[in-house]
């Protein structure tokens, strides 16, 4: 057996039937922006590998950090241990969080470090006498993970939540922001979320929201005033704000976190994704010193979650040699850059009859089309245009690597324009 038959005979691949799988190909190499498959092809990267690969694949300082730190030591427990990979990545992230937060639990994916949110947020209120407060809200088109916690507060409907009535948690659900990113602020949009605080926050314990775009719930750019007044609302009501970062953080959105856009800052934060660059899974949920006092206080005086792999000193390492890329600050002016063209550019899709709306975000692009998209046909086209493009459902999207260049960037725009026709 080949490889991609084994493959497709034996291995799960995400969101896709293990029985008859859309197709996959087979990759020898990466470097810069560019995927290298099995069959020859040099595809230019639109995706990011999932928004984590932001400075591009093989990167020569990252590449030192991985090799600098397995010669010393890969991994040990964080139990009773720690280590200058941990310590120098959790003072980067400190320094460039926003205001307000100052601890870090270091999970091993966003999905976990989305439970430790919600965990915590619970903890919190449970210790403060409030078990009543146990309940969380969030808009609707949300994605923050595929474990059950997380589940319980992505979108209902793209979450499937029917199929899992019986073991999700019951959540509180306002409609998602309609305003988008640059036009007038609507009154009424915040209106639903006001009605759930005021009769529902004696059971509230946290708000859970992306902050100004809703990445994998449908790639919404929503307007920051709905940020802003969610902020307000969780305050008025005694409610913790938690911002699921985890796509929108380090510079994507053209900020360097997505709340800043607001000028607000989180109780709870959730990162992950290009944490490391794209080299390895890790994620990190940060608190304020209030949210943290408040989880220790009383019985049982500690936080009840450890990962097996907490604080891994190869990730760690890699970690922060990326935000060490970012503290260079290279990436406004890349991600400024892409914007631009992008904005420049991919509105030409709106005179196609496939398609429905064009949004643009800092390093992001949205196409949304009227129908459904057929993910192994455009899946060929992209590859045979020599482009690395993953659409799902009604949405064609790119969110590139910072370094991309305006030429490579035009084949990207170019192969969406193409395969829409
Ligand atoms: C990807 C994502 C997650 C889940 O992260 P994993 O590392 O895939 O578990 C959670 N929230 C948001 C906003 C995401 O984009």
């Amino acid at each position: 057996m080949n490889n991609i038959d084994f493959d497709k005979r034996h291995i799960w691949h995400p969101y896709t039937s293990a029985v008859n799988p859309l197709p996959c190909y087979e990759v020898t190499g990466a470097a810069g922006t560019e995927i290298h498959l099995a069959t020859g092809e040099k595809l230019v990267d639109g995706m990011s590998s999932w928004w984590a690969a932001i400075h591009g694949y093989n990167h020569p300082a990252l590449n030192a950090a991985a090799h600098q730190q397995i010669d010393k030591f890969s991994h040990v427990m964080f139990g009773g241990l720690t280590h200058e990979p941990a310590i120098d990545v959790c003072q980067q992230l400190l320094a460039m969080a926003p205001a307000g937060l100052e601890r870090v639990f270091l999970a091993d994916s966003g999905s976990v470090s989305v439970e430790v949110a919600l965990k915590m947020a619970l903890q919190y209120w449970a210790c403060q006498g409030r078990p009543d407060k146990h309940k969380i809200v969030t808009p609707r088109n949300g994605y923050h993970g595929d474990t059950f916690a997380a589940m319980s507060v992505c979108d209902p409907v793209n979450g499937m939540h029917s199929l899992f009535s019986n073991m999700l948690a019951p959540q509180l659900f306002a409609p998602a922001p309609q305003t988008q990113f640059g036009q007038t602020f609507s009154e009424d949009d915040i209106l639903p979320l006001e009605e759930l605080f005021d009769s529902h926050h004696h059971e509230l314990a946290a708000l859970i929201i992306e902050p100004i775009v809703q990445g994998a719930g449908g790639m919404r750019i929503y307007h920051p005033e709905y940020l802003r007044r969610c902020r307000q609302l969780c305050d008025q009501y005694d409610v913790l704000l938690i911002c699921d970062e985890i796509a929108t953080g380090f510079g994507r959105t053209g900020k360097l976190f997505g709340c800043e856009h607001a000028q607000i800052s989180p109780d709870i934060m959730c990162v992950g994704k290009a944490l490391t660059g794209g080299y390895m899974t890790l994620a990190a949920t940060m608190c304020t010193e209030d949210v943290a006092l408040g989880v220790c206080q009383g019985e049982p005086g500690v936080f009840m979650h450890g990962p097996t792999y907490m604080g891994n000193p190869l990730a760690c390492s890699v970690a922060a040699a990326s935000l060490n890329i970012i503290a260079q600050n290279n990436w406004q002016k890349q991600v400024e850059a892409i914007e631009a063209q992008l904005k420049a550019t991919l509105p030409d899709c709106l005179s196609l009859a496939a398609v429905k709306d064009v949004r643009v975000l800092g390093a992001i692009g949205v196409v949304e089309t009227h129908h459904s998209v057929d993910v192994a046909r455009l899946q060929r086209h992209f590859v045979k245009a020599g482009v690395w493009i993953r659409p799902f459902n009604k949405l064609v999207y790119i969110m590139p690597p910072y370094i991309i260049t305006p030429d490579a960037l035009t084949r990207l725009t170019d192969a969406i324009y193409d395969a829409l026709s």
